[in-house]
């Protein structure tokens, strides 16, 4: 099955790209994005061992969730977020990698229900400080990382990016190293966190050789998706 080999060829290649930097391949979690593919396709996966799962929209992940509510998937949330969503996020997901306001994080605070475990929260950080792109400023990172890891019901885990579409590999590991930087910064401010989200389907190797801790892939895993996102 196509499927299996892509997570195959994906584990490789995640570790091929550790061990060129001599990083240990365990210090990498794949996060397999399984936006605009149906609930089979993700039993596949996790039928093969995949156990995390990365959803953009809130509707369509709810169904998956709800259908694939007996596999013990840990299921993050990595799309914009409007703040009249975050009530479903905090009830139903185990990671947000897309928290790029303060008061996002308070709603998801107040919102999480009291007898689950914290909800692990990553910053995105606009990298390229592209208009168009969602994400607080860099410079603005470790006031706002602050305010959020005295949040009750969230973990501070770390810092997610995207960086600006290029296919100029210097200009990739550019952003990647910027983002490495800032990741570090940050850990001195809070010891704990361990989460730098970057690297996608066609960069996951330059950003792991930057020092990416976890990846997340959708086409490489799923094959192109036919929506445009
Ligand atoms: C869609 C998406 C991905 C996966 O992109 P691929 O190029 O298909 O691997 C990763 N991160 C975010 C935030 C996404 O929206």
């Amino acid at each position: 099955m196509t499927i299996i080999k892509n997570l195959s060829d994906v584990t490789n290649r995640i570790q091929k790209s550790a061990q060129q930097c001599q990083r240990d391949p365990r210090s990498i979690t794949l996060l397999a994005v399984s936006k605009t593919w149906p609930a089979e396709k993700l039993q596949q996966l996790y039928q093969a061992g995949q156990r995390a799962f990365g959803e953009n929209y809130l509707q369509e992940a709810l169904t998956k969730i709800k259908q694939l509510e007996a596999l013990e998937i840990d299921w993050h949330f990595i799309g914009p977020i409007q703040s009249n969503k975050t009530k479903d996020i905090a009830e139903h997901f185990d990671w947000v990698h897309s928290v790029d306001r303060l008061k996002i994080a308070e709603r998801l605070s107040r919102q999480r229900p009291e007898h689950y475990p914290n909800l692990n929260i990553c910053i995105q950080v606009n990298i390229d400080q592209e208009v168009s792109k969602s994400g607080i400023e860099p410079g603005a990172l470790l006031s706002t990382a602050k305010q959020i890891a005295d949040l009750p019901r969230l973990d501070l885990r770390g810092i997610m990016i995207i960086p600006a579409k290029t296919d100029d590999s210097a200009q990739q590991r550019a952003a990647f190293q910027r983002a490495s930087e800032l990741f570090e910064q940050l850990r001195q401010q809070h010891p704990n966190i361990d989460t730098l989200s970057m690297g996608m389907s066609n960069d996951l190797d330059i950003a792991i050789e930057q020092g990416s801790t976890l990846v997340r892939v959708g086409s490489a895993l799923f094959g192109q998706r036919t929506t445009p996102n």
